[in-house]
């Protein structure tokens, strides 16, 4: 059985539809696929018809973008009540705080000499519900600033560099807590993924442990082989769910091939159980995993 329990579609940051990532996913031999845009639910919908259509299974999820201990965390949310008011609101905060974002960097791209506004963003973002940094990014591919995403990043958009803006993150624990009410389980995505073991210190994760996180992403491509062995002790050791994923972008970040990594079956189980737990304990009308 072949798992893999994070990627995006163009309801976020991806390049596919969903119906088109349900079809890859199936085409790549997958058997479980994790639909995980940035902070909406906005695919699940045509997400579940093709699910079953084609005969995949399709666990609905969101990847919460969050901030702890000074730092951003990625925060993946499993099966919760996307009708939930408070995870609406909260979900709704961060995007809001995300769109405000864009013009505060157009302004400093044209700071810098280049050529670009709003429309162009709009243009490349196509009507998705999360408009970010990555679709200014294209914005600048398609303008021929940089040859890619990529480099986009490196040269324009990241920390330190000249058009970077800080934005809303919402607090991890608090998040944690609004998908636990909402009858979901929470995931930390790729938690050593930009700055290795200082990301986020082994008691910080024990903490968020305490608090009913149910598991890490250790099988990630951000994560170096000494990381994902460390991080699987880890998560042994406080009864932590390991997963592993993709985290496909469709054509938008290189290396990310779905199925690239895979979430092992007792381990999905273990995931699904929490997940009912869960929803059982929020008295939500939770979705089910479709197929
Ligand atoms: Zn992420
Ligand atoms: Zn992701």
């Amino acid at each position: 059985m072949r798992i893999d329990l994070h990627t995006h579609t163009r309801a976020s940051d991806g390049t596919q539809t969903s119906e088109e990532l349900v079809r890859a996913a199936k085409a790549a031999g997958l058997d479980v696929l994790g639909l995980t845009d940035h902070d909406t639910a906005e695919a699940w919908g045509p997400a579940a018809r093709t699910a079953q259509e084609v005969g995949i299974a399709l666990v609905r999820g969101m990847e919460i973008s969050t901030r702890h201990l000074g730092r951003g965390v990625h925060l993946l949310a499993y099966l919760p009540d996307p009708t939930y008011a408070p995870l609406v609101a909260h979900l709704r905060k961060i995007l809001d705080g995300r769109s405000s974002r864009v013009p505060a960097i157009v302004e400093r791209l044209q700071g810098v000499g280049i050529e670009i506004d709003t429309a162009d963003v709009r243009r490349a973002a196509g009507g998705t519900a999360a408009t970010g940094r990555p679709h200014i990014a294209d914005a600048l591919v398609a303008l021929g600033v940089v040859p890619d995403r990529t480099t986009a990043f490196r040269e324009y958009l990241n920390p330190g560099r000249p058009a970077y803006v800080n934005r809303y993150a919402a607090p991890l624990v608090e998040s944690m807590r609004v998908v636990d009410e909402a009858g979901g389980v929470t995931v930390l995505a790729h938690p050593w993924g930009r700055h290795g073991a200082d990301s986020l210190p082994v008691d910080a994760i024990a903490e968020l442990a305490g608090l009913g996180l149910a598991g890490l992403e250790v099988d990630h491509q951000d994560h170096r082989p000494e990381d994902r062995q460390r991080l699987r002790e880890i998560a042994e050791s406080l009864s932590l769910v390991v997963t592993g994923s993709s985290d496909h972008h469709g054509l938008g970040k290189h290396d990310h091939e779905l199925g690239c990594n895979t979430t092992a079956p007792d381990q999905y189980e273990r995931l699904l159980d929490l997940a009912a737990a869960a929803s059982a304990r929020s008295g939500r009308d939770t979705p089910e995993v479709i197929g």
